[in-house]
C-alpha cells in the first residue's frame, strides 16, 4: 500500500496538460501545466526533477493550488551541445509520481524574428548589455506563450523562431529628436533604417522586434497634473511606442523596471503586488498599479503586437483583444479572476502602412459576434486564464503561415492568384482556401470568419448577403484572405 510521507493514503496520479511525450518541443522554455488527481488534503507542493543531457538535473518544488493544479517553467536551453537531445521529467506530490520523456530540437525556420535594442546616435547606455540580456529571457517567454496557447488552440509546435540574441541597433537619430517622435513617426523611422541598413535591410525573411532605449518619464509631470488616467501618463512618455505591423514591432524600455532578467525572477515579476510609484514610474497595467500588472501588460502588448506582424487582425478577446492584460494567468495558478476595464486596443498606423491603407484609429467598443464552431472551446479556455487566441488566429498564420513553417529553403513557389468576382459575389483563388476573414477598416476587428478544412481543397466562397454588404455596399470590411499554402493578401473595394 502507498502511502504519502503525509500519511495520505489515496492513490494520486498527475495529469499533464499537453501531452508532452507526443509532441517534440521546440522552444527552449517548457511550460508544464497540470495538476494532482484526485485532490489531495495534505500535499500543498509539487516536486519536479528535469534531467538534461550529461545527467544534469534541475529540482523545482512548486506549491498546488487550492484544486491541486502546478504550472512550471523550465530552460531547456541550459544544455551542452545542439541539436536533438532527450530529456526526462519526474513530478511527484503525495503517492503521485508522473515520468515524462521530452525531446528537445531547438526550432529552425528560414523565417525568423529578429530582437533589436535600438540606441539613439548619441546615445551612450552602461546598461545595455543587462537589457538586451532581459529582451532575450522575454522573448523567450513570448515564444513560449505562444507555443503553449496555439497547442491550447489544437494546433501544436507552431510558434516562431527567434534568429538569435538581441543585437544593439544604432539610430542616426539624436536622442532629442527621437524624443520629439510620435509613436507613428518613431515606427514609421526605425522601420525605414532597418530596411536601409546593409546587415538586416536584405533579409526579407526576417521580422523584428525592437526596443527603443531612450524612453524617458516625466512622473513629477504626471503628479503635478493630478491627472494619473492611463491616457495622461502615456502622454507623459517620450520615445515610447507598443506598434506592430509589417515586419516590425516596436516597443519602448520604460516599463523594463518590472520585467524580469532571469529565469528565476519570471514567478516573482508576475506574482508582484508592489505598488507603482508613478511619480518614478510610468504604471502601464489597466488600473492594477501593481508590478505584477506592468509586467502583464506590457509583456502581453509585446504578444498582441508580434501578431500583428503574422497579419492578425483584432478579436474582441483574447490575446489579439481584451485579453492581453491577463498574460500573469497563463504563468499562474493561483491568481484570482481580475475584472479589469475594458481597454480601448490600438488600431496601429503600423498594420496600416503594411496592410490596407487606411489610417484606423485606437480600437473600438465594437462587439465581435463569436464565431459558433468550437464556442466551447473558447469557453474552455477562457475560463483557464482570458490569455488564448481565438480560433481565427489559431487557425490564422502560423499553421500554414510561411513564417511559422519549419523550412521552406527551396525556391519561393509562386504567390497565389486571389481575387474577387464582382459577378458571382465569390472569392477565387487558384490555391485552396484556408481562412477568410472580414475585418473593419478602421480597426481590423474581425466581424466574421470563415474556415476551410486543408483536405476540402476550396478554391471559391461564395460571400453571404450580409458579408457582401459589409464588403462592397458599406464598403467599411476589407476581406483577409489566408491560403493553405500561405499566402495571404487583403481585398476591398477601394483596391
Ligand atoms: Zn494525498
Ligand atoms: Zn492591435
Amino acid at each position: 500500500m502507498f502511502s504519502g510521507a503525509n500519511g495520505c493514503k489515496r492513490v494520486h496520479s498527475i495529469e499533464v496538460e499537453q501531452p508532452l511525450e507526443a509532441e517534440r518541443v521546440e522552444h527552449s522554455l517548457l511550460l508544464v501545466k497540470g495538476r494532482l488527481l484526485p485532490k489531495c488534503s495534505s500535499a500543498r507542493q509539487l516536486k519536479a526533477t528535469l534531467r538534461l543531457r550529461g545527467d544534469r538535473t534541475v529540482e523545482q518544488l512548486t506549491q498546488l493550488s487550492a484544486a491541486g493544479e502546478f504550472k512550471l517553467l523550465f530552460d531547456l536551453d541550459s544544455q551542452e551541445g545542439v541539436g536533438e537531445s532527450l530529456c526526462y521529467l519526474e513530478l511527484r506530490s503525495c503517492t503521485g509520481v508522473r515520468l515524462i520523456s521530452i525531446t528537445y530540437k531547438p526550432r529552425n525556420s528560414s523565417y525568423k524574428v529578429q530582437p533589436l535594442y535600438i540606441l539613439c546616435q548619441d546615445e551612450q547606455s552602461d546598461r545595455e548589455e543587462e537589457l538586451r540580456s532581459l529582451i532575450d529571457l522575454n522573448l523567450r517567454l513570448v515564444q513560449c506563450i505562444y507555443a503553449h496557447k496555439l497547442q491550447s488552440a489544437g494546433f501544436p509546435n507552431r510558434t516562431f523562431t527567434l534568429n538569435g540574441s538581441c543585437c544593439p541597433f544604432r539610430s542616426q537619430l539624436t536622442r532629442e529628436q527621437a524624443l520629439s517622435k510620435s509613436e507613428n513617426e518613431l515606427w514609421q523611422h526605425f522601420a525605414g533604417e532597418i530596411i536601409a541598413c546593409p546587415q538586416w535591410g536584405h533579409q526579407i525573411r526576417l521580422k523584428f522586434v525592437a526596443f527603443v532605449g531612450c524612453t524617458t518619464y516625466d512622473g513629477p509631470g504626471v503628479v503635478a497634473s493630478e491627472d494619473t488616467s492611463y491616457a495622461n501618463i502615456r502622454r507623459h512618455l517620450r520615445g515610447h511606442a507598443a506598434l506592430g505591423g509589417g515586419g516590425l514591432a516596436l516597443f519602448g524600455s520604460a516599463h523594463f523596471y518590472a520585467w524580469p532578467r532571469t529565469l528565476s525572477e519570471i514567478g516573482d515579476c508576475v506574482r508582484s503586488t508592489e505598488r507603482v510609484d508613478i511619480s518614478r514610474l510610468p504604471d502601464e497595467s489597466n488600473y492594477r498599479r501593481t508590478y505584477g500588472g506592468v509586467y502583464a501588460s506590457t509583456l502581453g502588448a509585446v504578444c498582441h503586437e508580434l501578431g500583428h506582424c503574422f497579419d492578425l487582425g483584432h478579436t474582441s478577446e483574447g490575446v489579439m483583444g481584451q485579453g492581453f492584460d491577463y498574460l500573469n494567468r497563463v504563468l499562474t495558478v493561483d491568481q484570482l479572476t481580475e475584472h479589469l476595464p475594458q481597454r480601448l486596443v490600438e488600431g496601429a498606423a503600423a498594420e496600416s502602412a503594411a496592410g490596407s491603407a487606411t489610417a484606423r484609429p485606437r480600437f473600438t467598443k465594437l462587439k465581435l459576434q463569436p464565431g459558433v464552431k468550437l464556442l466551447d472551446n473558447y469557453h474552455n479556455q477562457r475560463r483557464h486564464d482570458s490569455f488564448y487566441f481565438a480560433r481565427n488566429c489559431a487557425v490564422n498564420p502560423w499553421p500554414t503561415h510561411r513564417l511559422a513553417q519549419p523550412e521552406l529553403d527551396v525556391a519561393e513557389p509562386e504567390p497565389a492568384e486571389i481575387q474577387i468576382n464582382w459577378a458571382t459575389k465569390e472569392i477565387i483563388s487558384d490555391k485552396a482556401l484556408r481562412l477568410v476573414e472580414l475585418r473593419c477598416n478602421r480597426n481590423s476587428l474581425v466581424a466574421h470568419y470563415e474556415e476551410f478544412h486543408p483536405e476540402a481543397a476550396v478554391h471559391r466562397f461564395s460571400l453571404p448577403a450580409s458579408l457582401w454588404d459589409l464588403l462592397a455596399e458599406q464598403r467599411s470590411h476589407y476581406a483577409f484572405v489566408l491560403t493553405t499554402s500561405g499566402d495571404t493578401k487583403r481585398l476591398s473595394c477601394d483596391s
